[in-house]
């Protein structure tokens, strides 16, 4: 296949294509680099089957010759992110996702849309599954991100529905791994980050709010089935092991045998209490489910960490 990734230079847009070019497809990779980052990309340049441009996906969007794919992930995806840029958060879900159907729909090519569990708000349902229709508020801070993968949703089953493209939906839950950007404010490279810069882990709220870690290898390979699946509804993927935030932060201050303990810090407005994805349609459809632990992804994670970091202060 010759398929065409946005956001390619993101954490997850860059693992994906090294599992579509690991499975010998040709990636055609767009991002504009406002919170991707061209390093996660850089062990790809001179690939033969691959390619880079520096291109805002809201902006006309010519690709030359066939495409079997199109898969959209650009997008300000961590809450510090999105708040950082909403209105290129909320431009790139309905603009960005507009080019992208088009283009897939002028190629004749299936379209994957990279969704989250966003969607689903600060849930009242729990586990969330597919079926849930979410418990969003639209004008918080966290509505730019929400609102944006929501009406992203609503327009993809419109090209299918009207167009008939094919589609798929994956709603992507909490990740983490290499290539996680220092400064991205997620919880997993702040804590991380902050445990290896001596420094206490910023715990938001009492730390009794959840969520549920999926290590990266293991989302691009649900991602990976789901798009050669015939799935047409929104799938989670996501690892369903739940954790409260303060058993995470006692987890990675373990590993690391650190002394730094936490800081409590304010509670953004709208954090959701509590997040776990229902997998069940995920297992059942494509025999999926996530094989590495929250300590072994922890491991690879830090290991990541210390040669970013450590590369950061020889630099300075
Ligand atoms: N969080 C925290 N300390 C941090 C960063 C995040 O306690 O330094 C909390 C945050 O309030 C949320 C959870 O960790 O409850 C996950 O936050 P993240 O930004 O990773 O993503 P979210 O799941 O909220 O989109």
């Amino acid at each position: 296949m010759r398929v065409l990734v946005t956001g390619v230079a993101g954490f997850l847009g860059s693992h994906l294509a090294d599992r579509l070019l690991a499975e010998g497809h040709e990636v055609v990779g767009l991002d504009n680099l406002i919170t991707g980052n061209a390093d996660n990309i850089g062990h790809l340049l001179g690939h033969e089957l691959f390619s880079f441009f520096n291109h805002d996906v809201t902006q006309f969007l010519y690709v030359a010759g066939e495409l079997d794919g199109v898969l959209h992930f650009a997008s300000p995806a961590s809450p510090v992110d999105y708040l950082n840029f909403p209105i290129q958060t909320l431009k790139v879900g309905s603009l960005g996702t507009h080019k992208a159907l088009g283009l897939a729909r002028a190629k004749n090519a299936r379209f994957l849309l990279a969704s989250t569990s966003e969607v689903y708000g600060d849930p009242a349902v729990h586990p969330q599954p597919e079926t849930y229709w979410g418990n969003v508020n639209p004008v918080g801070p966290r509505g730019v991100y929400d609102e944006a993968k929501r009406f992203a949703e609503a327009l993809t089953m419109a090209y299918h529905r009207y167009h008939g493209v094919e589609t798929r939906i994956v709603r992507i839950f909490n990740t983490y791994g290499p290539r996680m950007r220092p400064d991205d404010g997620r919880v997993v490279s702040n804590f991380i980050v902050q445990a290896l810069r001596g420094e206490p882990l910023t715990v938001y709220g009492d730390g009794s709010q959840t969520r549920s870690f999926c290590y990266v290898d293991d989302l691009v390979d649900g991602i990976y089935r789901l798009f050669l699946s015939d799935r047409i509804d929104p799938l989670n993927i996501g690892n369903p092991n739940e954790f409260t935030i303060n058993q995470l932060a006692e987890l990675v201050l373990e590993i690391l045998e650190s002394q730094s303990g936490v800081d409590h810090r304010p509670l953004p407005v709208n954090d959701p209490k509590v997040r776990r994805p229902d997998t069940t349609a995920a297992s059942e459809l494509l025999g999926w489910s996530p094989q590495i632990e929250l300590r072994d992804g922890l491991l690879k994670t830090i290991a990541y960490f210390r040669e970013v970091l450590d590369l950061d202060s020889a630099r300075t």
